[in-house]
């Protein structure tokens, strides 16, 4: 069967030979550092839910490729009940880890190498398409973990890539050999990829004639010569490396977005892994295409997920610190209630909407509108919901003292007193409940949740485009019955 146990995972991603580093370290060994671990986690969590009983229709399907059980993570929708299994499954992970799926954007990115690579063929006359889906079918088969890579550092964004002072500040094929490419330049922000088998690289934005070295998308393990990891660092890093125990911490197994750079410094891809190179006309599609599928699930219903979290535990508090009768306090988390639906009926929207893209290709992607209002409509609800939980949580969302105080001798009685509330759930829960209001109010989501799958500003262009006015202004006419 192509379904790994959690524990041929772990064995499938020990023993690789990374070049990774975290503040200012190499790590030696990602299954045995505290941060890189939790990252390791939230993958390893993705193959138990496929083979356990009660999870498996959300996180397996059968693939018409090989024709046997897949993670749904490694599965290209064929059909709009697919994209309603894959939007509902971002929901389902999200709230069961609390951060990144991080299997997510590699899958992203494979339907729009399938949408692409199809139509370039059909007009080009490549022969990417069956390189794909080769590829597709290996992964499949091994039940890889896979990450996307396509943000990248960019120069001045006033000026045309070809006059940034530096060639390499878009990831930039700098050799072409008769068995396949050589790549140099650095993607940032990506989510995961040490705990992944493979990353996928597209290229960040359009690309015109003249730029035909950076249009260029292709697969490589993620142990490949010449490849370094830069890990993000913050607070929340330092304060999981300094933790006696991870139930200290605010989602103390699976822990925050972790992202790092990855630096590609001449890194050899063998041809049958390259699935374009040097068609700039198509830079833009692979971009857009890869929004478009990123915005329904990412944007729209894993947001969902973290929102259930969210109202879970300022419920909980309510009723913790008394105030299940306090309407304003009702008031807001009904708010809550009808903003994380509103996403997830946006998601949904995307996904029953979604098409057959191109028309024959066998690749269903989401509806370009929905998919983006979707994602567009999570960037301003996102702040609202930590701002509404923080009103709920209180002052003690960021004033707390370490939950290790519990065990100090001179304050654990003064903290069990006066951190309680008088309430029979006791200073513990209440203190593990603020401290988890804090990791999504006071930390990384905000920024993660709003710049994760784009800007605003990047769904503002795509319904720019989508949207035509056309029907609406016809509807006017005919009311008014107005001639031109
Ligand atoms: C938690 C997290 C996980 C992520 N995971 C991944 C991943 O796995 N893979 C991946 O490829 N990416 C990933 N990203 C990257 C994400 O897609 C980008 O952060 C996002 O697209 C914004 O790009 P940026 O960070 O470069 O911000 P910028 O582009 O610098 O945006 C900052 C501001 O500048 C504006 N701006 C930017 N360019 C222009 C311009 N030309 N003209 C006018 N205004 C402009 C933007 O609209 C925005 O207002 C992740 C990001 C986060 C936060």
């Amino acid at each position: 069967m192509a379904l790994k146990t959690p524990e041929e995972f772990i064995e499938s991603i020990r023993g690789r030979k990374l070049r990774i580093f975290m503040n200012g370290k190499r790590i030696e060994d990602i299954l045995d550092h505290p941060i890189t671990r939790t990252v390791v986690e939230a993958n390893k969590a993705s193959y138990a839910w496929a083979l356990d009983p009660e999870t498996k229709e959300i996180m397996s399907t059968i693939s018409p490729l090989i024709n046997e059980p897949i993670n749904r993570y490694t599965h290209v929708c064929q059909s709009v009940e697919d994209l309603v299994a894959k939007a509902n499954a971002g929901c389902f992970t999200a709230e069961n880890l609390g951060t990144c799926i991080y299997r997510c954007v590699g899958l992203d990115t494979f339907h729009s190498l399938w949408s692409t690579t199809w139509e370039m063929d059909h007009k080009l006359g490549t022969s990417y398409f069956p390189r794909f889906l080769e590829y597709l079918k290996y992964v499949q088969k091994n039940d890889l973990a896979v990450a996307g890579a396509l943000t990248e550092p960019r120069g001045p964004r006033d000026k045309k890539l070809l006059d940034w002072p530096d060639p390499y500040l878009s990831l930039k094929v700098v050799e072409k050999k008769s068995d396949g490419i050589v790549v140099r330049g650095c993607k940032i922000n990506i989510s995961g990829a040490y705990a992944s088998h493979e990353v996928v690289v597209l290229p960040q934005m359009a690309h015109y004639p003249g730029e035909e070295d950076y249009a260029v998308a292709f697969a490589i393990p993620t142990d490949t010569e010449g490849l370094t990891y830069i890990c993000q660092y913050t607070p929340y890093s330092a304060e999981r490396e300094q933790a006696e125990d991870i139930y200290e911490l605010g989602n103390p197994v699976f822990g925050e977005r972790e992202t790092s750079m990855i630096v590609f410094d001449n890194v050899f891809v063998p041809w049958e892994r390259v699935f374009s190179c040097g068609e700039v006309e198509y830079a833009g599609k692979f971009v857009e295409k890869f929004a478009r599928t990123h915005r329904m699930t990412c944007g729209g219903t894993c947001k969902v997920g973290f929102m259930n979290i969210i109202v879970g535990a300022c419920k909980l508090l309510q009723e913790y610190k008394g105030l299940t009768k306090a309407r304003h306090i009702n008031d807001e988390i009904l708010e809550m209630v009808v903003m994380k639906e509103t996403a997830r009926a946006c998601g949904l929207a995307a996904a029953n909407l979604g098409k057959e893209d191109p028309p024959g290709s066998g690749v269903f992607l989401p509806d370009e509108v929905m998919g983006n209002i979707s994602k567009l409509n999570v960037c301003h609800y996102f702040w609202r919901v930590m701002e509404l939980a923080g009103d709920i949580g209180g002052g003690l969302v960021v004033t707390m003292p370490s939950i290790r105080e519990l065990k100090n001798p001179e304050t654990k009685e003064y903290v069990k007193e006066y951190l309680s509330f008088g309430s029979s759930a006791g200073a513990e829960k209440i203190m593990r409940l603020t401290k988890l209001l804090q990791n999504w109010t006071a930390g990384l989501h905000g920024v993660g949740t709003y710049h994760g799958a784009g800007p605003i500003m990047a769904q503002k262009i795509m319904l720019g485009r989508a949207v035509t006015y056309d029907k609406e202004v016809a509807l006017v006419k005919k009311i008014l019955n107005i001639q031109d």
